[in-house]
């Protein structure tokens, strides 16, 4: 029999349709906020994510899932958005006709992670990019336009940590001060960390298990004049209008980021961040464009999906059409059809089938009315309205069918 191949998935009917209710929730929000559209292509050259990503982290380390082409060029599927989106503003000129940009992209994203639920190989990443401001004021509208897209989606139960990893003057001594401190404990360090040490000392504060255990005596975070008046100002933008919590140890698990980093958690569970991102102040130079400043996020649309589906599962309300016998199926049909044209959900057709075949149909389609065309009095032109919750039924004339419905 035909297999999916491990890690990856199908999505369907009300989970395809709770994504596509959170792209138009986000596309609403960014909207608002002046952001456009990027589409970018999902292949990019490995190198492009080895360069930006960072080849001391995991995706680009052994996430990555690489392929030679037929021209011998070592290609990757993009494992995250903000590589691309930077390439493109580059290459399309940006940087010069118009550095400051706000930018949005939707498009699913591949590791080749250790599946588990709530971490798969493919999934959805919703992002946003504001390139070429440096102000306080980008951090906090990155943040505010992430948890307005909640707000709109309904998400409600989700929380906020923030914190800065400072630039490149203050960073250096914080990861010499860390890598100090993480030394003293080297022999006790998971593998994974004992060889992120010297290369990426902050990602062992990120780290499952190592993580917990080093985080809470870390050094803290020195940061410089510049930086410490940058991250008070992000904080006095954000208060008032969201909840958030500074965290020293939230680090993220990307290379490039600087200053203001920020995660979005829903619950204690493992999987639990529904998105993140941070200040990316040097990455532009770095992929060969001028010195442009830029923040930017990206949110799991699934795992977004998830936390509201578990908030508030949302029914619709479909009607379900069933014909009693032959004679009535073109009048079925016809309601069945002004439904539809009169913007109201409907169902059924099946009129090959018994009514109780119909009914089961009904049932399982998850109908909260069904409409039922035929039987004794069909001839003075009712049908019959069923109540499929409690199970009421009431006769009223067809043509009334429509408005009633619509009221209710
Ligand atoms: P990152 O690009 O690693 O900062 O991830 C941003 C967001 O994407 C995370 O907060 C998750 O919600 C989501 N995400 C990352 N990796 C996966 C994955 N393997 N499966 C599902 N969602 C993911």
């Amino acid at each position: 029999m035909a297999k999916l191949v491990r890690g990856f998935k199908d999505i369907i009917g009300a989970q395809a349709e709770i994504l596509t209710e959170l792209e138009s929730s986000a596309r609403k929000i960014f909207k608002l906020y002046g952001a456009r559209e990027l589409r970018i292509p999902t292949v990019e050259l490995k190198e492009l994510f080895v360069k930006s990503t960072g080849d001391s982290t995991d995706i680009v380390q052994k996430e990555m899932y690489a392929f030679e082409d037929g021209g011998g060029r070592t290609l990757a599927l993009r494992p995250e958005g903000t590589p691309g989106a930077v390439r493109a503003y580059i290459e399309n000129n940006f940087t010069q006709a118009a550095p400051v940009q706000q930018f949005f992209y939707i498009g699913n994203m591949f590791r080749a992670e250790r599946p588990q639920a709530g971490r798969y190989r493919e999934f959805e990443q919703i992002g946003a990019e504001l390139l070429g401001n440096a102000a306080p004021a980008a951090d906090a509208a990155a943040i505010l336009m992430l948890a307005d897209i909640m707000k709109e989606f309904g998400v409600r139960n989700y929380g906020v940590k923030i914190n800065s990893l400072g630039c490149n003057d203050c960073r250096p001594a914080y990861r010499r001060d860390l890598i100090n401190y993480l030394s003293s404990g080297k022999e006790t360090l998971c593998e994974k960390c004992k060889d992120r040490l010297e290369r990426n000392p902050l990602r062992v504060l990120d780290c499952k298990i190592d993580g917990p255990r080093f985080a809470a005596a870390a050094p803290a975070q020195k940061l410089c004049p510049a930086c410490a008046e940058h991250f008070e100002e992000v904080q006095k933008l954000l208060r008032g209008k969201i909840d958030f919590e500074i965290d020293n140890s939230l680090v993220r698990g990307l290379d490039y980021y600087t200053r203001t980093v920020f995660e979005f958690r829903v619950g204690d569970a493992a999987q639990n961040a529904i998105a993140g991102g941070g200040r990316y102040d040097g990455l532009v130079k770095s992929m060969g464009g001028p010195d442009i400043p830029a923040v930017g996020w990206a949110m799991g649309a699934e795992r977004a999906a998830a936390a509201r589906a578990a908030a508030e599962p949302k029914k619709d309300f479909i009607v379900y059409v069933a014909s009693m016998d032959k004679t009535c199926n073109e009048i079925a049909f016809n309601i069945m059809q002004a439904l539809r044209g009169a913007g109201i959900a409907a169902q059924g057709g099946l009129f090959d089938k018994n009514i109780k075949a119909q009914m089961k149909q009904a049932d399982k389609c998850g109908a909260a009315y069904a409409v039922i065309i035929g039987g004794d009095e069909f001839a003075n032109n009712p049908a019959a309205l069923k109540n499929l919750q409690p199970g009421e039924q009431k006769r009223i004339m067809q043509a009334a069918l429509v408005e009633t419905l619509k009221k209710i």
